[in-house]
């Protein structure tokens, strides 16, 4: 386990969650902090100066995206799951280990002269990042960076972002 101590303080381990065999990282306490959350936030920001928004994704990487886009005063825009954004929207359907999902943006949230972070709390097996990040790119934006505050060890969830800059504060095993 790679964490900084102030991390480690704010990460509540639960075994078997919310399936057995899932030892499900709950940062609820790091929302609940406003020193951690500060910390984070600013350790996150660091070396992404000059991007133009933050993406987020569904739900608990909108707690960190917002965070970051005030951090570096860039908008922020929601990659969330079908049917909850108004209007026209693009997605991309992808493969989790049992069945598929689907992330979608607004339309016209982001165009090509963008260059964007995504944010999220946890990165897993990075199928979900790497779902936002082919949408992003279908937008002509660039995708600078996936950051996230926790990698699980053991995933290999570089692996279907190969060639992204990868940025995470901490590791833990998966
Ligand atoms: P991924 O496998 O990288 O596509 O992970 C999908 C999403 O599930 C991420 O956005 C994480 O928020 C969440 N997630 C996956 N595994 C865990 C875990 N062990 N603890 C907490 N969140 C997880």
């Amino acid at each position: 386990m790679t964490v900084p101590d102030w991390l480690g303080d704010v990460i509540s381990t639960v075994p078997d969650f919310p399936i057995d065999g899932i030892s499900f990282r709950d940062l609820s306490p790091l929302w609940a902090s406003p020193s951690a959350m500060s910390r984070a936030t600013v350790a996150l920001a660091d070396g992404a100066a000059g991007v133009s928004a933050v993406v987020g994704i569904e739900a608990r990487g909108f707690l960190v995206g917002m965070a970051l886009a005030q951090r570096l005063g860039v908008p922020f825009v929601a990659a969330r799951k079908p049917g909850k954004l108004p209007g026209e929207v693009i997605g991309v359907d992808y493969g989790l280990e049992y069945g598929s999902d689907r992330v979608e943006l607004q339309t016209g949230a982001l165009d090509a002269d963008d260059v964007v972070v995504i944010a999220d709390d946890v990165l897993a097996t990075g199928g979900t990042a790497a779902a936002v990040v082919s949408l992003v790119r279908s937008t002509g934006a660039t995708v600078h960076s996936v950051r996230v505050v926790l990698e699980l060890d053991g995933l290999d969830g570089r692996s279907p972002l190969e060639g992204v800059d990868v940025m995470a504060i901490g590791s833990v095993p998966g």
